[in-house]
């Protein structure tokens, strides 16, 4: 949606702003203020300093917001659009089709598609704390740093349209500008680096030299040409390969794109239906994406800290100690966590079997009473993994459990599911 802010709204800070910035103003027919030297179209003719302060006030309004990280860009296509076509063309989008589709590419790779009237892509950092370490807890689990908190996706674009009427207020021309974060198809990542906020490190992460990469994007589109800040050009990753040996599914390829069919993040989030077993392991006691490529990278490592006046800090109810308890809750609870929450994308499919992939991943018999409850769920796709977790836990008691529901299953599919977890029982079983 595009927003306009009509010029009446701006007049009472004019004079005060318009001096500060050089400009002069003066009424003209009533409706519209023009100011001399001022084209319709967005264009500002004041000397290079103004623009500098003007830009240095938007940079300044956005910190305010929350926005740590503040640079500008032009609206053009970004500089690797081949790779990332040829990352599409490859199919390492996996299932997220929605990326493929033919407006996704074409306006993923021209932003004026997005708003044909952009002039200039102010890029917006909002930093979050780093993720809480694993829990001792026997049942205890992780969920992605950027997701404990409130939905940016709902907080950000809010922020950034104020950021937007504040710039609007400053020049006082009915602007056009369009304000998004993860919400339109943008190359958010390569467009920051443009604007300078960072290099893409091997992980496919964004990373800013003074804060690492625990932050998210939103980005302003707008009619209003500013000069743009220089493209971050340095590849600092040098010779480490940190992220790639830890990566618990060798997903990160060496153009530093992601096979997303293979990333836990991908598959705890954007999946749909069944996880592939051989994938199972390698989520280990994640419900919710992933942050061990960036746990290991050594600019978080050294300059992540706390980021106290994020509007995304809020941890509400996490961590996660017991996954089975999670599991369990009622349809009331459910609701309750899913609140203002990025979980909510998984749905509530998506977060069961999460957690049951979990459980079964810990291994610990303590998981077995809420895995027994799974095999009883209305959802066949939650049985399935059930009975795959109970064979991973193992012992006299999974065995039990799972040979007693398969005396009462009458589907097929399920039925195989059940063998198949006690062959896996029998087979891993000490001797
Ligand atoms: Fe690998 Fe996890 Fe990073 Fe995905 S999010 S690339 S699985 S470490
Ligand atoms: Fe680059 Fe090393 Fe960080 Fe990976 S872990 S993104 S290679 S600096």
């Amino acid at each position: 949606m595009r927003h306009f802010l009509q010029p009446e709204m701006a007049a009472p800070l004019l004079p005060e702003l318009g001096r500060k910035l050089g400009l002069e103003w003066g009424p003209c027919d009533g409706s519209w203020l023009h100011r001399r030297g001022t084209t319709p179209a967005g264009r500002i003719d004041m000397g290079e300093n103004a623009l500098s302060e003007l830009k240095e006030m938007i940079r300044a309004r956005a910190a305010e917001l929350g926005f740590a990280l503040c640079g500008f860009t032009t609206s053009g296509p970004p500089a690797h659009k081949a790779a990332y076509e040829a990352w599409l063309d490859a199919g390492r989008h996996a299932g997220m089709a929605y990326l493929a589709t033919e407006r996704a590419r074409s306006t993923r790779v021209d932003p004026r598609r997005l708003m044909p009237a952009c002039q200039t892509i102010i890029v917006l950092g909002c930093l979050y704390p780093p993720p809480l370490p694993p829990t001792d807890d026997p049942l205890g689990g992780r969920v992605a740093a950027y997701a404990v908190g409130d939905d940016y996706h709902d907080l950000l674009p809010a922020r950034a349209r104020t950021l937007a009427e504040f710039i609007v207020a400053q020049v006082g021309l009915p602007l056009e500008w369009r304000a998004v974060s993860d919400t339109a198809p943008l190359l958010e990542r390569e467009i920051g680096q443009r604007a300078g906020l960072g290099w893409i490190g091997k992980n496919g992460m964004l990373i800013n030299p003074g804060h690492g990469s625990y932050f998210v994007l939103a980005e302003l589109l707008i009619n209003l040409e500013l000069p743009p800040d220089p493209p971050f050009e340095t590849d600092r990753c040098g010779s480490c390969r940190r992220c790639l040996e830890a990566c618990p599914t060798q997903c990160i390829l060496p153009d530093r794109t992601l096979d997303a069919s293979r990333c836990v993040s991908y598959l705890t989030i954007e999946q749909r239906g069944d996880i592939p077993e051989a994938l199972r392991p390698g989520i280990g006691r994640w419900a919710f994406g992933c942050d061990i490529c960036q746990e290991v990278c050594p600019w978080n490592v050294r300059f992540a800290g706390p980021a106290p006046s994020s509007p995304i800090a809020a941890r509400r109810h996490f961590p996660l100690r017991d996954l089975g308890a999670e599991l369990l809750a009622d349809e009331v609870a459910l609701a309750a966590r899913f609140r203002r929450s990025p979980l909510r994308r998984a749905k509530r499919a998506g977060w069961k079997r999460n957690l049951i992939i979990a459980l079964g991943n810990s291994g610990r018999p303590e998981a077995l009473p809420a895995l027994e409850r799974a095999l009883s769920d209305g959802d066949l796709l939650l049985r399935r993994h059930a009975a795959w977790a109970v064979g991973q836990i193992g012992g006299i008691a999974a065995g039990r459990m799972l040979r007693e529901v398969l005396e009462a299953e009458t589907d097929a599919a399920m039925q195989a599911e059940l063998l198949h977890a006690l062959d896996h029982l029998v087979r891993a079983a000490p001797r």
